[in-house]
């Protein structure tokens, strides 16, 4: 296979509001992952320049704000409650606590800030909580994101009307592994809530999990899943499995970095325009994979997970690593896609997908 082509051979599920076209099959993708490791990564590359300015990496900051205590069985998380992981369930951060994070993580560069909930969902004063956060947080300039879990009807509407820019909803990994991770929900709960905040105007952040002991193949059709999504998803998180002692999968064999490489630069052919995350694992990456992940066209870090704790290593060793590479941190993107370009380090429409 030469060439992931975009063509019209739409097959939507009859059951869900989001439509999924058949832009990319999952053999396509595996033909991408068999090929020569410098001609992908240069193929990627190639993708991503034609989009993006291919030194602007965007800096976003993750705060957990409730940790612990979930009643699913996601398989990867030390979050679940029935996995004994020392992880304690806690009560959810006040408002002021988030805002005087989102502060802090301004001041060190981040643009983007997201915010965790170990829900299945949230009830209505959960939300109630969320979206005096969004509130707040928007109101110091930057953007949102939030994941808080499955979205009842109305709830999105809720979210937006806030003004949230972004909500992460990961589809996990591939339809045919689902159940191997995760039994409590089905991906098609996690493609209904995708509806719901895309119906509602939010834009969707959505991406996987690999090296949770999944195929090629797997990951191939986790890619393509995600890429067949109409529109595919503005922000795309990849990530790859943190063992924790007391989780499920903890123990077992670790993915080849260089696997993890080559799914990143699946991910940037397959869905050119969207914002790459590197993401869960990066701290445990040799600087050099990870340079190799920017060069395949990852374009969005998680920075300053540990802003609150003193001195930000992370942070300083992040700044030392861009500073060596030569990369600056993008701008913030506008409110709709298509804004402010320029502004956000983003290319024009030219560039193809081969
Ligand atoms: S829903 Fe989220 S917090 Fe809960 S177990 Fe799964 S990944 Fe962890």
């Amino acid at each position: 296979m030469d060439t992931v082509t975009v063509n019209d051979n739409c097959q939507s599920p009859a059951d869900t509001a989001y439509e999924v076209k058949t832009r990319c099959t999952v053999e396509q993708i595996e033909a991408l992952f068999d090929l020569p490791f410098n001609e992908l990564i240069y193929r990627a590359q190639s993708v991503h320049r034609a989009h993006f300015d291919p030194n602007a990496v965007q800096l976003s900051t993750l705060l957990s704000i409730k940790t612990g205590g979930c009643p699913e069985d996601c398989g990867y998380c030390p979050q679940a409650a029935r996995y004994n992981t020392g992880v304690d369930s806690q009560d959810t951060l006040s408002v002021a606590a988030v805002v005087a994070a989102a502060r802090l993580a301004r001041e060190k560069g981040a643009t983007r800030f997201c915010m965790g909930a170990a829900w299945r969902g949230p009830k209505q004063r959960d939300l109630d909580q969320v979206i005096a956060m969004v509130q707040a947080v928007r109101g110091l300039g930057m953007e949102t994101c939030a994941t808080l879990g499955l979205l009842k009807e109305g709830q999105a509407e809720q979210l937006k009307a806030a003004g949230l820019d972004y909500y992460n909803h990961n589809i996990d990994t591939a339809p045919d592994f689902y159940g191997e991770i995760i039994t409590t929900r089905t991906q098609r709960d996690r493609f209904d809530t995708l509806a719901r905040v895309r119906a509602a105007g939010i834009h969707v952040c959505c991406g996987g999990i690999v090296g949770m002991g999944e195929s090629r193949t797997s990951r191939a059709a986790l890619i393509a899943q995600l890429a067949n999504l109409d529109p595919y998803p503005e922000s795309v998180p990849i990530n790859n499995l943190v063992q924790v002692e007391g989780t499920p999968l903890h123990g077992i064999e670790r993915l080849d970095l260089f696997e993890f490489v080559r799914t990143i630069a699946c991910a940037r052919i397959a869905m050119p325009k969207a914002m790459v995350r590197l993401s869960a694992g990066r701290r445990d990456m040799p600087e050099g994979i990870q340079a190799l992940c920017f060069l395949a066209g990852a374009n969005s870090i998680f920075y300053g997970e540990k802003l609150l704790t003193t001195g930000n290593p992370d942070v300083e060793n992040d700044r030392a690593l861009f500073a060596r590479l030569g990369l600056r941190p993008m701008e913030p993107r506008g409110e709709e896609r298509g804004e402010k370009r320029e502004e956000r380090g983003e290319r024009g429409e030219g560039g193809g997908v081969s």
